[in-house]
């Protein structure tokens, strides 16, 4: 099968890995610490902390920005459950904003009169969580805007986009946000096996972020809250998780974010493929705006209305023919634990006709040329 997602290691992600084995740290040794700055650093970010996945770094983030009982939380529908689940973890109401028809991003016009209507209702979200949804940053400036306007804080899910850049700036930067968080889960553009990790420009975040990653424990004396009883002190500062990554991981998180510039030029290789050879079949192609660049997580075409051709024949189809297309995304708010929350099909129209239609084709570093000629000669083969 020609998975839709493949990880890529060789030979010096083997080798980083081997060696940590052979050293006397396991975890919470040098590794973290220099993977925290290559990804700050690759970012342009001033501050980055390592996670065990994009989960606990949202769960981290939204702790960190104070989100609590009372408050409000809004994403986008069409992502992974995570991006909303961070709310409830903090025991913070959620909400959604349907998405853009042409990026599938959450829509900055439909944020815009939510916004509005949630003013005179004194419903405002303390927190808006942004996806960038296959790799396409969302409309940044547009969206801090309205958060200068209204009031919430900005957390960037970047799982599917490190390596993005938004009007020439890296996602991950945070210039238009509070907090970024990416996801170095094996089907992500680079990875550790899980892991994940969050950056911010602010400095209080930061120190929020990384004490709570590790218990709320410090061992900083300048942190403590009495005076230190000798070398072996620690104090619990706050109710803090194990969210560690692992020397292991960092080890090969720095060797794949070394390659991390191959893997994305030659996703948009085969994203530039794929556009040019798609172009004859009923099918709605991804459309991408002039001012970003994209890490190309997903290749995602939507079957058009007038095809007499149902999205699961086709995904059946290539599936039998050992091509491991996929679905992204099933809208969260129409999980069984979401409806039980109150929302129903047909709150987000949009998100729920794309998904109708939606279908991620295989994009990836290891895909050969061979592999997307068959891919796409398959496909025009089910239009038949
Ligand atoms: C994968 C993913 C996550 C969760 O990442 P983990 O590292 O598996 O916790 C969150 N948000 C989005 C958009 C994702 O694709």
């Amino acid at each position: 099968m020609i998975n839709y997602s493949q990880q890529w290691i060789d030979e010096t992600d083997q080798k980083a890995v081997n060696d940590v084995m052979s050293s006397n740290y396991l975890t919470q040794g040098p590794k973290i610490l220099e993977f925290e700055e290559a990804i700050a650093s690759f970012c342009g970010a001033e501050y980055s902390v390592t996670t065990n996945s994009a989960t606990s770094a949202l769960h981290l983030a939204c702790m960190a920005l104070g989100l609590g009982a009372g408050d409000w939380l809004w994403t986008s529908p069409n992502t992974f459950v995570a991006s909303s689940n961070c709310a409830l973890y903090c025991g913070a109401n959620i909400d959604f904003v349907d998405i853009c028809p042409e990026t599938y991003n959450l829509s900055t016009l439909e944020l815009r009169k939510k916004l509005e209507t949630a003013k005179k209702n004194n419903k405002l979200p303390k927190v808006v969580v942004l996806v960038h949804f296959a790799g396409q940053p969302c409309d940044l400036a547009e969206v801090k805007n309205l958060s200068r306007e209204y009031g919430f804080y900005i957390i960037e899910d970047a799982a599917h986009a490190i390596g993005s850049e938004y009007e020439n700036i890296r996602i991950g930067s945070c210039v238009y946000s509070d907090i970024t968080i990416f996801s170095f889960h094996a089907v992500k553009n680079m990875t550790t096996g899980e892991g994940g990790g969050a950056t911010t420009n602010n400095t209080n975040l930061y120190k929020k972020m990384k004490i709570l990653s590790s218990h709320g424990i410090t061992r900083d004396i300048g942190l403590m809250e009495e005076p230190s009883h000798g070398p072996w002190y620690y104090q619990m500062m706050d109710l803090g998780f194990n969210y560690r990554l692992t020397e292991i991981q960092a080890a090969l998180g720095l060797k794949q974010l070394e390659k991390l510039d191959n893997f994305t030029n030659r996703r948009n290789e085969i994203s530039r493929i794929y556009h040019e050879s798609l172009q004859s079949l009923p099918l709605k192609l991804p459309y991408t705006k002039s001012n970003i660049y994209s890490s190309w997580h997903l290749y995602v075409v939507c079957l058009k209305k007038e095809t007499k051709k149902e999205r699961k024949d086709i995904f059946l189809s290539l599936r039998s023919m050992g091509i491991g297309v996929n679905v992204h995304y099933i809208p969260v708010h129409t999980q069984p634990y979401y409806q039980k929350l109150g929302f129903k099909w047909g709150d987000f129209p949009v998100s729920e006709e794309y998904y109708h239609n939606c279908l991620s084709l295989p994009i990836h570093y290891g895909l050969t040329d061979e592999q997307v000629s068959y891919i796409i000669n398959s496909l025009h083969e089910c239009f038949k």
